[in-house]
Order: C-alpha cells, then structure tokens, then sequence
C-alpha cells in the first residue's frame, strides 16, 4: 500500500517501483479562468485535482495510484477574457505540454495514463495531443472529461432545464459547494444558455447529443461569465454528483489495469 497518493512526493527509485509494479499516472487537467461573480477563477483545476485524489483514494486498495500536480493552465476562447481574471494558453502550447508529461512519463517506465479532464475547451485539444502521443510511444492513455463521467447522476439530481448545467451553472457550483470552496451564493445569478440550433446541445451535460460542433460562444452571451443556473445548486446534490463520478472512474481504472495493449 503506498503512503502517498503524488507523484511529486516520492524519490526516483520509489517511482521506478511504482512504474514496475505497472501504476495508473492520473493528470489532472484544469484551467484558471472568470467563473461568474460566484465561484472562485481556479474552479475547474479544484475539481480535476479533488476528483483525481478521490478516486486514487478509492482505487489505492485495489492497485498503484499515482496523482499528478494538475496542470492549472489552458485554452479559453476569447470570449471568457470579457472579465478579469481568465489565463488562457494558444491550443498548441496546451497539446505540447500534455504530449511532453505523457511522453516524459513513459520515458520514465510507466505504461497507463489516465488524464481527467475538467476544462470544456479543452475537448478537441486534448483528443489531438492523444494521437500526437500514440504516434510518439506505446501507452494505455485515457482521456476523459470529469463532465461525461457524472452525466447519469447530473440527469437525476439536477433541477435546472437543459441549459443550466454550463461554465459556472448548477454542475461546477454543485460540486465546489460540496468539496468546501470559496464560493458566494449571494452573488450567484442565473443566466441559462439557449441553443439557437436544434443541431445544438442546450449544455454541458447534453452536449453529446449535438450532432455539429457549431461555435456555441458566438451566438451566447452572458453578463456576468456565468452560462447556467448556479442558484439551483447545493452541496448535498454536489456530494452525489462527486460520489457517483468517483464509482464511475474506479470502473474505469479497473479496466485500464487489465487491459494489455499491443506494444510496437
Ligand atoms: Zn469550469
């Protein structure tokens, strides 16, 4: 059983090991960006980091489970850099870092990766750096969005339309008011997306219903950077949601130990 759950605590030789005995890397992805007068700028790289230790936590007992610092910058379009406080990265300098990570853990013996993902943006991006990477080396690499993981769970707790569940809405609050964050309720304001396509998913959570990548923030706004319903959240429908995300993810890791991929 190992005594810590980061990368960045142990000594090389203890990662030798751990490589060895065939430890998941899990990177955690975020972003640093505006997330509405209510939620603090760091939302989305709190919830990859606090996802990644609950599940590493819950997985420890079963298998080797290393958890990366999360990488807290990225890509955000224009339009969230209408209000302070958002970093944003070109697409490609986003690729290369994750590619590198990856590349560089595989350099140091480790064969699976499981990168958790928090950032909307960052869908594409991160598809790219994963066939950048498999053209590279050989690695179990998953790629996964904390989002999709928590679809099931959302669609029942949820009490906003389609819509409310955006940057900042009724999903992100949820869960920083149930992992104990720096959020203002008072200052929460809903501000729910309308698609203006049928082609067009209403929100993050539907969004996989969208049959065109139509650029959702050309025909949005929003007057306070919030793109949902954050009024509706609250830290107990939180708790289920992160609950039900980490049982979603143990199934995941549990299949990535297994499997044995074709090494070139
Ligand atoms: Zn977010």
């Amino acid at each position: 059983m190992q005594d810590s759950l980061y990368y960045s605590d142990y000594r090389w030789p203890e990662l030798k090991t751990l490589a060895e005995q065939d430890a998941i890397v899990i990177l955690p992805v975020g972003q640093t960006e505006e997330h509405g007068p209510h939620l603090p700028v760091g939302c989305d790289a709190m919830i990859s980091l606090d996802t990644a230790e609950r599940v590493a936590r819950a997985a420890q007992k079963e298998m080797p489970v290393l958890v990366m610092p999360a990488i807290w910058a990225g890509y955000s379009g224009r339009g969230l850099k209408k209000w302070p406080g958002t970093i944003t990265l070109p697409t490609d300098v986003v690729i290369a870092t994750v590619e590198h990570i990856v590349v560089s853990l595989v350099d140091s013996g480790f064969t699976k990766v499981l990168v958790m993902n928090s950032h909307g943006h960052h869908e594409g991006i991160l598809r790219v750096a994963a066939r950048n990477i498999a053209d590279r080396c050989s690695v179990t690499l998953v790629v996964s969005h904390i989002w999709r993981m928590a679809e099931a769970i959302v669609a029942r707790v949820r009490t906003s339309e389609e819509g409310g569940c955006n940057h900042a809405g009724e999903y992100e609050t949820a869960l920083l008011l149930a992992t104990g964050k720096r959020v203002d309720q008072t200052q929460a304001v809903d501000e729910p997306v309308r698609p203006a396509s049928r082609y067009v998913g209403g929100d993050l959570m539907t969004r996989h219903h969208a049959k065109v990548f139509w650029s959702t923030w050309g025909h949005t706004s929003s007057r306070t950077g919030t793109y949902g319903c954050p009024t509706r959240a609250t830290a107990a429908q939180g708790q289920a949601i992160m609950d039900a995300t980490v049982l979603e993810y143990l199934e995941l890791l549990r299949e990535m130990r297994q499997s044995k991929e074709n090494r070139r």
